[in-house]
């Protein structure tokens, strides 16, 4: 029986709490994918090379976390590609995916991303862990919306305009439950890139 899966992705880092997350992915035998911000790269480097050799992904989530939707064709090419070579150069591996800032103007990220070979993605479970405290919440979010294919969207780390809270320790708490809990139900834990290879064809039976 083929193994379901479940892609975990996380938002706008690095921060100081992306490795802690990359480690209790890696702990379950699984992959994450990180969709970074440009800017936040400064001071990450080696950690986003050992990710990268650790087996998770990085993808673009632009340079410095525009609404794609407000601003020109031009200056979104140019989020895209400086996002691009900063983790290309970072990490060694140029992304293949792109994610825009709140999901905002999918296809024409999608349409201008194309041209530099990024594949745009989106999520379908959102555990809203960006402004959650109660790590129960997310916990549920998650373990309730789950399904083998999954896309869930959690975030590591926080645009550099964040005016809100700058701790992504719920986060990483709750990822300590549901990641076992995940490996119980028969999940692994999955890179986006691995799960497009070989999309999911059965849901658990525990779901
Ligand atoms: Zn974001």
């Amino acid at each position: 029986m083929k193994q379901a899966r479940v892609a975990l992705t996380f938002d706008d880092g690095p921060s100081a709490h992306t490795e802690a997350i990359a480690d209790l992915i890696a702990e379950h035998g699984g992959g994450g994918t990180f969709f970074v911000l440009g800017d936040k790269i400064p001071g990450h480097e080696d950690l986003l090379r050992r990710m990268v050799a650790a087996g998770h992904e990085l993808g673009n989530h632009t340079f410095s976390h525009p609404r794609c939707s407000r601003i020109g064709e031009d200056e979104l090419r140019d989020e895209l590609a400086r996002a691009q070579a900063a983790v290309t150069e970072a990490s060694g591996r140029a992304p293949v995916l792109v994610r825009p800032p709140y999901g905002d103007d999918p296809e024409r990220v999608g349409a201008v991303g194309g041209e530099m070979g990024l594949a745009c993605i989106l999520w379908d479970v959102d555990p809203i862990d960006w402004r959650e405290r109660k790590v129960d919440r997310i916990v549920r979010r998650v373990l309730d919306g789950v399904h083998d294919g999954a896309i869930v969207d959690f975030h590591d780390g926080w645009p550099s305009h964040h005016t809100g809270i700058r701790d992504r320790t719920p986060t990483v708490d709750a990822l300590r439950e549901i990641l076992p809990e995940l490996v119980r139900r028969g999940y692994e834990p999955v890179t986006v890139s691995a799960m497009s290879a070989q999309p999911a064809t059965q849901t658990p039976s525990s779901s």
